[in-house]
């Protein structure tokens, strides 16, 4: 894979930063749209490129050659340490080497800082900790981020428009730059790379857009210390703690932030911020700005709210009357499920005196019966698997 040189062009109401690369033998053009952040000017060196092609050469085993500037430290992590984190994480990627026509080491004046705000839990709580009175002063969030790197799902670009208005009435309040980031990204990661997989690299391409003036990233951790791993996962989420770092360069450092809460400590913290009863928004399903009310994330923050008395505050963000249909069979499904963000509302449903039901529990039980034979045949197949690999005729997956 070439990526470069890299071009910035100045819109009337944008800039974009775009860069031509090979993929497959194929040309291809990466873009991202920069608005509403007129006073920022973009970085011309190729190190939001690179974090995002890195995982799509990865997939397609080529080695990356950066026709341009890169920064010296990034370059030497993303080589080196990054890539020893993600292909445990996603084993079936491979090594490969990247070089760059020119280093830097300079370290930009910025003195900015940057978090992404999407309205869910995890942003909100972050605002809470990182814009506030308290907040250090050379952490305190100086600019807000929007990006469209995939997370929208069905209606992508109308979805990632329509939602930016409804929460720059919110960013406007807090007197804060709502910066707004399109991108064509989420092409070039295929299926086999979906964003849970890719999320925290896809959103760490954007900031450094905007090195210049941005000294520090804030990326909302979705999991507790208690949860963090490195390891084959479906959700890059859980090394954010570790990856992170690498993913810095001399003049902006990312870091992951939020993991001494658990989930519901997040969720109860969120509910006094009187902001977060007009805009929380917490949903990954449906076509519109929107919750759903019955997806697991509104259901799981639902309930939480529900058990700490404070659900009604959200009456004009939720539809509650779609929440009580879905609440009995969504605790079966908590109760049986190893998800730690749900594990934790059981023990603490426990713990605060309003434990579930001896009817949940039976509920549970008949859920566990149906998935059963699906569990047997997987149990099953396992002997048969282990002897047709001993003659040959099987490969296991390969974790590195
Ligand atoms: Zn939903």
């Amino acid at each position: 894979m070439d990526i470069g040189p890299i071009n910035i062009i100045e819109k009337s109401d944008s800039k974009v930063y775009q860069v031509d690369f090979t993929l497959k033998e194929q040309a291809q053009q990466l873009w991202f749209e920069v608005s509403h952040c007129p006073s920022i000017s973009l970085t011309n060196n190729a190190d939001s490129a690179l974090l995002a092609l890195l995982l799509p050469a990865m997939l397609a085993k080529e080695d990356i050659h950066i026709k341009d500037a890169v920064s010296e430290r990034l370059l030497f992590n993303l080589n080196g340490p990054y890539q020893s984190l993600v292909l445990q994480q996603i084993p079936f990627l491979n090594r490969i080497n990247i070089s760059a026509e020119r280093c830097s080491s300079q370290v930009a004046a910025g003195e900015g800082v940057i978090s992404g705000f999407s309205a869910g839990i995890d942003s909100f709580s972050t605002i809470c900790d990182y814009f506030a009175e308290h907040s250090p002063k050379q952490l305190k969030i100086t600019h807000l981020l929007y990006n469209n790197v995939g997370s929208h799902g069905v209606g992508e670009e109308r979805l990632f428009k329509e939602r930016y208005q409804q929460l720059r009435t919110t960013a406007n309040k807090w007197d804060l730059p709502f910066i707004m980031v399109n991108s064509n990204m989420d092409d070039f990661y295929g299926k086999v790379l979906d964003f849970q997989l890719t999320h925290t690299i896809r959103n760490a391409a954007v900031p450094l857009l905007l090195q210049n003036h941005i000294a520090h990233f804030l990326y909302s951790s979705a999991y507790s210390y208690h949860d963090v791993f490195v390891g084959p996962s479906y959700d890059m989420a859980y090394s954010d703690l570790f990856s992170l770092p690498l993913m810095s360069t001399e003049s902006l450092q990312s870091h992951s932030v939020g993991s001494e809460y658990s989930r519901i400590e997040k969720t109860l913290k969120v509910a006094q911020s009187e902001y977060s009863y007009e805009v929380l928004d917490v949903c990954v399903k449906g076509d519109s700005a929107n919750n759903c009310s019955h997806c697991d994330k509104c259901l799981r923050t639902l309930l939480t709210l529900d058990l700490a008395g404070k659900l009604e505050l959200y009456k004009e963000r939720f539809d509650l009357a779609v929440y009580y249909q879905h609440k009995q069979h969504f605790i079966a499904k908590l109760l049986i499920s190893d998800d730690p963000l749900l594990k934790e509302i059981v023990v603490w449903a426990k713990q605060i005196g309003q434990p579930f039901a001896i009817k949940h529990y039976l509920d549970a039980y008949c859920l566990l019966l149906k998935g059963l034979p699906k569990q047997l045949l997987v149990e099953l197949k396992k002997p048969v698997k282990k002897i047709l690999g001993a003659v040959g005729l099987y490969q296991a997956k390969q974790y590195y």
